[in-house]
C-alpha cells in the first residue's frame, strides 16, 4: 500500500511538473508572438434585427501561429490575463480595430460600430481611457466607432473604481456594452450606478431559447429591461431562424450569430461592407 502510495505521488509531481511546463512554454510563446505581431483579427457581422441591416462587428481576437495555425482565444485569454500579458495584446487589438476603421472608412465604406472585448487587468492598469483617447485620436477616427465589451465580472472586480473609469471611458465617445449579460451578477442598482449603451445577452439564453421556458423569460425580462432604461439590447449566438423571430417578436435591436455569418477575416467583411452599400 505504501508503494502505491509513492507512486501515486510520483504520478501526480510529473502531472504537475508536465502542466507547469505546458504554461511556461505557451507563456513564452505568446511572447514571441507580440514580437511577431502574430495576432490578427476576425470580424463577426453585427445587424439590425427589425430592418436586418449590417451595422457593425464585434472584432475577436485570433493567434495565427507558424505552426499550430489559427488559434483560438479561448486556448490563451485565460492564460494571458494571469500573466498580464492581455494588456499588451489587448493594447494590439484596440489599434488594430481602429486602424482598421479609419481604413476603410478612407475606402469610403461605412463600418458602423466596431465592438473590442477588454479584460479587467486591462482597465485595472489605470491608463485606459488615456490610452483609448491616444488610439483614437492617432488614428483619426471618430470615438462612437468604438465599442467597449466589458463583462459583469470585470466590473465588479474593480470596485470602487468602476463609475469614474466608465464615465471617463464613455468621455472619449467609445461605447459601453456589458458581455455575456446575465450570467453574472446582475442588479438593476448596479446598472442604474454603472452607466453603459448596451446589454449583450449571453449566447447560452439565445441558444436555449427554443427549448427551456426559463430562458425565454430572461431574455424578454432583459430586453423589457433594456427598454426601460433606454439601453440598446444585442443577442449573441444567433445560429436559428426560430430565435431571430422570437428576438424580433421580443423587440431585441441587434444581433450577430452563426445565423448570419460567423466571425471572418478583415477582407472578407470588407467585401460584406462593399456589397450591403451597393444594395
Ligand atoms: P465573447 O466575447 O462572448 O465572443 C463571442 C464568441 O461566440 C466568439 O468566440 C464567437 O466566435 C462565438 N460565436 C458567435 N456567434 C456564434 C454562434 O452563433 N454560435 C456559437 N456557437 N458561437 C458563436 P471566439 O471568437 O472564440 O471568442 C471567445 C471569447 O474569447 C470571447 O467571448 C471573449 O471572451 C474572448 N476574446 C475574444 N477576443 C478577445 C479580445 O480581443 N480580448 C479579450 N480580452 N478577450 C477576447
Ligand atoms: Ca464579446
Ligand atoms: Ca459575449
Ligand atoms: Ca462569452
Amino acid at each position: 500500500a505504501k508503494a502505491a502510495g509513492k507512486n501515486i505521488f510520483a504520478f501526480y509531481h510529473t502531472e504537475m511538473t508536465r502542466q507547469a511546463r505546458r504554461r511556461l512554454e505557451l507563456e513564452e510563446a505568446l511572447t514571441t508572438a507580440l514580437a511577431r505581431k502574430e495576432f490578427v483579427l476576425y470580424y463577426q457581422p453585427v445587424h439590425d434585427v427589425a430592418s436586418g441591416r449590417l451595422i457593425g462587428a464585434e472584432a475577436l481576437v485570433r493567434w495565427q501561429h507558424p505552426e499550430w495555425g489559427l488559434v483560438s482565444p479561448n486556448e490563451f485569454i485565460p492564460l494571458a490575463e494571469e500573466t498580464g500579458q492581455i494588456v499588451e495584446i489587448g493594447a494590439r487589438v484596440a489599434s488594430e480595430a481602429a486602424r482598421q476603421i479609419r481604413a476603410w472608412t478612407e475606402l469610403g465604406l461605412e463600418p458602423g460600430v466596431v465592438a473590442i472585448n477588454v479584460s479587467s487587468r486591462q482597465l485595472a492598469r489605470g491608463h485606459f481611457p488615456a490610452f483609448l483617447r491616444s488610439v483614437i485620436e492617432e488614428n483619426g477616427i471618430e470615438g462612437h466607432r468604438l465599442e467597449v465589451e466589458l463583462t459583469e465580472s470585470s466590473l465588479l472586480a474593480l470596485g470602487e473604481r468602476t463609475t469614474d473609469l466608465l464615465r471617463e471611458i464613455r468621455e472619449t465617445g467609445v461605447q459601453l456594452a456589458i458581455d455575456d449579460f446575465g450570467t453574472g451578477y446582475s442588479s438593476l442598482s448596479y446598472l442604474r450606478r454603472f452607466r453603459v449603451d448596451k446589454l449583450k445577452i449571453d449566447r447560452s439564453f439565445v441558444n436555449e431559447l427554443q427549448v427551456d421556458g426559463g430562458s425565454l423569460g430572461i431574455v424578454k425580462a432583459v430586453i423589457a429591461m433594456g427598454q426601460a432604461m433606454g439601453l440598446q439590447v444585442q443577442a449573441e449566438g444567433v445560429e436559428l431562424d426560430s430565435q431571430l423571430d422570437t428576438l424580433a417578436r421580443l423587440g431585441c435591436d441587434s444581433f450577430q450569430g452563426y445565423l448570419r455569418a460567423a466571425p471572418m477575416p478583415a477582407e472578407q467583411f470588407q467585401k460584406l461592407l462593399g456589397a450591403s452599400q451597393s444594395q
